[in-house]
């Protein structure tokens, strides 16, 4: 079979996915290929299923390491849900524990081991693993291993140990963050070969951006939380302090939500990310402390109660929200007062330039007026092509104007003081100014000297600030920042890109930007209290295994199935997220619900197609007899025969004998044979002499056509 049919269908089959996502099938082709590779993806674009789908297809076992121990147990479990043979091992597990899964390793039936670095450098772990067939190391948390990333950690720092010892066995590294020198750190400290490197865009566009104003933060953020009704979310705050009085105050406000800080003992910790994680407390407010190795899909909004002190965090943070690939709301509160707390701290820490930079660009985004997801991107290196239309100020734009001129004014001026100088001599110039300084250097020479007079000085800064959040111009902070052209710029200037910029306009408060509550449908409405109904039942599930909800199913399976409603296992097969093991497991129970739901909530078959076979079902499964199904419902008893055989030709019931012998069967077909029709009753019946029942006529049929044993 082709390489292309054994993925997708291994992809359906365990994960339960139709389709790949960008550059996970490129990865996994290359990992299969023997090919080392280092994957740079951000948080929730499915990074796992670039080394899980090889395991699964391989000979042999898949070994990952990871530095996030608490993190492995939770992964194992959403495996073994898939039906996929794995196990762990770490240091949080107890003797007789790690022996089993040792045993299993032995057996070569584990697809996938976790292991913490420790363990696998491990002298006995090394030795068991020589004598097994190993399909590939997968390396999580890479950027662990450099100096250069945020996160250097020691026991990474050997890991050259896996390509010296397994030149042959293909090497994926991968992590959600490594700039340009990390990454090629990454593959000289792990020794990688030819290794292909596989960047994504950071963008995540199903994260909503807004930014409001500090005034009565405390009314806005309980209202956000109000419209969630019960949904997963985190309150980002900055001090200890405030984190405790904000859960607080949302407890007596009758919210369900706990604090955390770095300040709480290790058990208290765990036990409210464990609450959180098990959807038992929705709303966690806490420091930027919490976070790190929190593997929750479902997390539906994020909001910075504070400013935070600088984007790389605040993008991390924001990042955590929707991995499921739903909408998640984000909403930073911005005040005067969090800017001159974060500079205090600024000021105090060891470096102090950088660190003030970082918050002027945190500002800068607070107050800006262009495309915030632009402004991110940008700030990372990405140049977004179009304004993103999920942000407050892609929904309430400012007015704009073809600005090309005045920005290839700057950049030529620009241009010509060899990007040699920071924004406020670019001004000067601009503007013609007769400063004594622009003469002593010979400023005042240069051709575009005074081509920008047009503008007032705020008017230059308004939009050289704007040329920054586009990507035009950027600071060097290793050169006194002094501004510098990048490859946008250059086309603006060479290439005649075209810009639009807004015009500066009186500071208004734009703050109050609520999505208007638009009047819900009927349909709507029925289909959230399904989605809720799901919710609890996969609580329930999750509850009475010990695992996790999200390793039952995520929250974007159970809205498709609210939304389409499978009362069958072929239709539940095609919801995203149902794969073979899911569906035998879980399938009968989430159809039997989602049936006695629409049943008991009173829909009609206008709202709902088949609704009234639905009924009977429902009554069949409470074990009603024919007669007394059709007394119940007020319905013929031939109507009753015609639901059973609809159920039985889509599946939904497993067998007919209790309600016709195969000796009628055979009665029909015969008749069938003379007749020639399958249909109409009438004349069945009378070939059999009217001593045949006419919802035992309709209901062998059904057995001849499920059987293919009728004629056309
Ligand atoms: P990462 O490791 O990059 O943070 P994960 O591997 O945890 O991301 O995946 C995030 C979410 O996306 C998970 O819920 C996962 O099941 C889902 N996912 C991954 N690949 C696909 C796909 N091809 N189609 C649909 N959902 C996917
Ligand atoms: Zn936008």
């Amino acid at each position: 079979m082709d390489q292309d049919k054994v993925l997708h269908d291994s992809l359906k089959k365990y994960f339960g996915f139709d389709a790949f996502r960008p550059l996970q099938e490129e990865i996994i082709r290359s990992v299969l290929s023997g090919g080392d590779c280092l994957v740079v993806m951000p948080t929730g674009s499915g990074k796992s299923i670039c080394y899980q789908l090889p395991a699964v297809v391989s000979k042999g076992t898949f070994i990952v390491v990871s530095p996030l121990i608490a993190l492995m147990k939770d992964q194992v479990e959403s495996l073994k849900a898939n039906g996929i043979a794995a196990g762990f091992v770490n240091s949080s597990l107890e003797y007789h524990e790690e022996k089993t899964v040792m045993t299993d390793l032995q057996s070569g039936r584990l697809k996938l081991l976790y292991l913490s670095p420790e363990k696998l450098l491990s002298r006995s772990m090394h030795h068991q693993l020589k004598s097994l067939k190993i399909s590939g190391f997968a390396i999580d948390e890479a950027h662990c291993i450099s100096v250069w990333g945020h996160d250097f950690r020691e026991e990474y720092s050997k890991l050259d140990f896996v390509k010296k010892q397994w030149p042959a066995v293909p090497v994926i590294a991968l992590t959600a963050t490594a700039d340009k020198v990390t990454r090629h750190d990454i593959v000289k400290q792990l020794g990688l070969k030819n290794a292909r490197i596989f960047l994504s865009s950071f963008n995540r566009p199903n994260l909503s951006l807004r930014v409001a104003t500090g005034q009565r933060v405390y009314q806005q953020v309980k209202s956000i939380i109000d419209r969630y009704k019960g949904q997963s979310g985190i309150v980002y705050c900055l001090s200890r302090k405030t984190c405790e009085e904000v859960a607080a105050k949302l407890t007596l406000d009758g919210h369900n939500a706990a604090h955390y800080h770095a300040g709480m003992d290790r058990n208290e910790r765990t036990k409210v990310q464990e609450d959180f994680i098990r959807d038992n407390v929705p709303v966690i407010v806490a420091t930027i402390a919490f976070g790190m190795g929190i593997d929750k899909s479902n997390i539906r909004f994020v909001v910075h109660y504070n400013m935070p002190k600088n984007i790389e965090g605040y993008y991390q943070e924001i990042g955590r929200g929707g991995r499921d690939g739903l909408s998640c709301e984000t909403v930073m509160f911005y005040s005067y007062r969090d800017v001159m707390v974060l500079r205090g701290f600024a000021e105090e820490s060891g470096q102090k330039e950088i660190q003030l930079a970082k918050l002027r660009r945190m500002q800068q985004y607070a107050e800006a007026s262009v495309c915030r997801r632009r402004i991110l991107l940008t700030y990372f290196g990405e140049d977004l092509k179009e304004d993103c239309g999920n942000c407050d100020v892609c929904k309430n734009p400012p007015s704009v104007f073809d600005a090309t001129i005045t920005v290839q004014k700057a950049l030529s001026a620009l241009k010509r003081l060899k990007e040699n100088v920071g924004m406020g001599t670019l001004i000067d110039v601009l503007r013609g100014s007769q400063k004594g300084y622009l003469f002593e250097k010979g400023y005042h020479e240069i051709k575009t000297f005074g081509a920008g007079r047009d503008l007032n000085y705020t008017e230059w800064q308004h939009y050289l600030l704007q040329m920054l959040h586009h990507g035009f111009i950027e600071i060097a902070y290793d050169r006194h920042h002094v501004l510098r052209i990048t490859e946008a710029g250059n086309e603006v200037l060479f290439k005649n890109r075209k810009v639009r910029f807004v015009r500066p306009t009186e500071k208004g408060d734009k703050t109050l930007y609520l999505k208007p509550e638009r009047k819900k449908t009927k349909k709507q409405i029925l289909e959230e209290s399904l989605f809720e109904m799901l919710c609890e039942l996969r609580k329930m599930i999750a509850d009475s295994k010990g695992v996790p909800p999200y390793v039952i199913f995520s929250d974007a399976t159970l809205h498709e199935m609210a939304e389409e409603r499978p009362f069958t296992a072929d239709d539940m097969l095609l919801i995203s997220g149902v794969g073979d093991h899911k569906l035998k497991e879980y399938g009968q129970v989430f159809i039997d619900h989602i049936i006695d739901f629409l049943v008991d909530s009173g829909v009609t078959g206008a709202q709902v197609k088949g609704i009234s076979y639905l009924k009977t079902y429902k009554l069949l499964r409470e074990r009603l007899t024919i007669p007394e199904i059709a007394k119940r419902r007020k319905i013929h008893d031939v109507t009753v025969y015609s639901h059973l055989a609809w159920l039985y030709e889509k599946n939904m019931i497993p067998s007919v004998e209790k309600w016709i012998s195969n000796e009628e069967i055979t009665k029909v077909q015969n008749a069938v044979a003379v007749t020639g029709s399958t249909q109409e009753l009438k004349p069945i019946f009378e070939r059999l002499d009217g001593k045949m029942h006419y919802g035992k006529i309709r209901l062998a049929l059904s057995c001849l056509k499920n059987k293919n044993q009728l004629l056309p």
